[in-house]
């Protein structure tokens, strides 16, 4: 048996600030980085070509960080069930190590490689790495998981956060015969995601990697973190928002250096109102783990409704209202700008995701699920917890004690869109149309004619009634 210890990278896709990449470097000099390229998710049907063109993009990024450090990143294109243990038997490894995740398939595969690799008498080693707090270490009073996120916040921003974990500066990688080996186990150059049958022609929001990365913390921390709680909400200011979510699923940056730039900003905060603004932006990053930890706690989550009255809702699910929305055709403007925003780009501003997604399942009555998956066959930052949490969230269907929150799409408007800039930025045939019917939906049936635009799919104070009126016999019926 050698020293190398084989550091497995799932969604941690960096040499900086991983906890488990750090620990396995404080052990060994011989640390070289294994991805598994997995059948089981990537043939899956809601995966996303702009999600898999922006993650081989941050592992082309990776190679190139482990070549610099002196070692390599070795990939597989196999399950990892079989794939890791083999391979680490092959290379006469002293131990596997890797970063938690939280979603139930996830747990599943780790726990095969784990019995794999027991069998193969090469030991392993797992850390808490994407999260601030594991989820086990944020517990209710009486010692239960929080299921409501206002508490879970205060408990949470009260624990002490952990320092970023050292970068991997030095390793060593294979030698001449290992590398052989490797290729006999099945190690493959890395391909791209044409090569993988993934094709995203348009640019992505965020390039991929741990620099750009990097850098995209930099620019929003040095200027529109301190007016995030103004601008947040305005779909139409592209800055007013990080953008990092890609690269926090994929782990191209790491969450605690994340968190030390918030403290930074804090402390150099030089008005009341910046220092909350960066609160709020903290807020957003909790919700992001209390999504993750709720996944993880109650893994029933993934399959479908939290609460009763909607675990055998009556939805309408009628295909052709579905089709309208996928296309962004309903004729409500600000749904289908979004719609056509998360087609174009892979990603739709937050404020819109709650908009559509309320529109979906209220006026629509479809079944949240079904705009959830086409959320993960879109998004370039489809992640399953997050994802998950807010349909669940828009739904009313989650864990949120509001449960009649209906988003009306003309007062969203109004308040978020006032000057029907986004609308005209996403639905160019409406741009000549003036802002109050744009804003309030009331544009003429002539002028919808004119201009090649849907009549509305659905009327919504109807939908609304209709919508309420179903819920409280369910509610009854539970
Ligand atoms: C129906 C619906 C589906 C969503 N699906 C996803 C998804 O698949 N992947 C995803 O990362 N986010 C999802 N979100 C949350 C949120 O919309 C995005 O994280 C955010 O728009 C990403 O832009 P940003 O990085 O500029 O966010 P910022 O506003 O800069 O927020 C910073 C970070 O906090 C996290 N975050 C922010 N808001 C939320 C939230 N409500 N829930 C969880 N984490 C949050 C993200 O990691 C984000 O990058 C969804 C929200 C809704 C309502």
């Amino acid at each position: 048996m050698s020293d190398l210890i084989l550091f497995w990278h799932r969604r941690d896709l960096r040499i900086a600030d991983n906890v488990g990449l750090a620990a396995a470097r404080d052990r060994t000099p011989t640390v070289v980085g294994v991805f598994c390229l997995d059948p089981n998710i990537l043939q899956r049907d809601d995966v996303a070509p702009a999600r898999v063109t922006y993650m081989m993009g941050c592992l082309q990024a990776l190679e190139t960080r482990y070549a610099q450090a002196g070692s390599q990143l070795l990939v597989l294109k196999t399950d990892p069930r079989q794939g890791i243990a083999a391979l680490a038997t092959a290379l006469h490894a002293s131990a596997v190590f890797w970063n938690w995740d939280v979603e139930p398939y996830a747990q599943e595969r780790d726990r095969a490689v784990q019995a794999a690799l027991q069998q193969a008498g090469i030991s392993f080693e797992n850390f808490w790495d994407q999260l601030l707090h594991a989820p086990t270490d944020i517990r209710t009073g009486a010692g239960e998981p929080y299921t409501v996120y206002t508490p879970f916040w205060r408990n949470w921003s009260s624990k002490p956060k952990a320092e970023p974990a050292k970068t991997l500066a030095q390793a060593t990688g294979l030698t001449e015969a290992q590398q052989t080996a490797a290729q006999k186990a099945g190690v493959i150059a890395l391909p791209t995601a044409k090569d993988l049958g993934f094709v995203w022609s348009n640019a992505l929001l965020l390039e991929p990697g741990e620099a750009a990365a990097q850098e995209r913390l930099t620019a929003f921390c040095d200027r529109a973190i301190a007016d995030y709680q103004e601008q947040r909400n305005f779909p139409f200011n592209l800055e007013g928002t990080s953008h990092l979510s890609a690269a926090l699923k994929f782990g191209a940056i790491g969450i605690r250096t994340v968190w030390a730039r918030t403290a930074d900003v804090m402390e150099q905060a030089r008005s009341d109102e910046a220092q909350d603004s960066v609160r709020v932006w903290r807020q957003e990053l909790a919700w992001r783990e209390f999504y993750q930890h709720v996944m993880y706690l109650f893994p029933q989550l993934a399959d479908g409704a939290y609460r009763k009255p909607f675990q055998n809702f009556p939805w309408d699910n009628n295909p052709e209202h579905f089709q309208a929305w996928c296309e962004g055709k309903t004729g409500y403007p600000i749904v289908d700008a979004a719609m056509r925003q998360l087609n174009e780009l892979g990603w739709m501003h937050n404020r819109c995701r709650m908009i559509v997604a309320s529109f979906l399942t209220k006026d629509l009555m479809i079944d949240w699920r079904w705009g959830e998956k086409y959320f993960m066959q879109r998004l370039y930052d489809g992640d399953l917890s997050a994802n998950n949490g807010g349909w669940q969230w828009s739904a009313s269907s989650g864990m949120d004690p509001k449960p009649l929150r209906i988003f009306n799409p003309a007062s969203q408007t109004q308040k978020f869109d006032p000057e029907a800039e986004y609308i005209r930025e996403w639905l160019p045939e409406l741009r000549s149309i003036d802002t109050e019917a744009l804003v309030t939906g009331k544009i003429l049936p002539l002028e919808r004619d004119r201009c090649g635009y849907p009549a509305p799919i659905v009327d919504h104070a109807q939908q609304q009634r209709r919508f309420k009126a179903v819920y409280q016999q369910q509610k009854g019926n539970g």
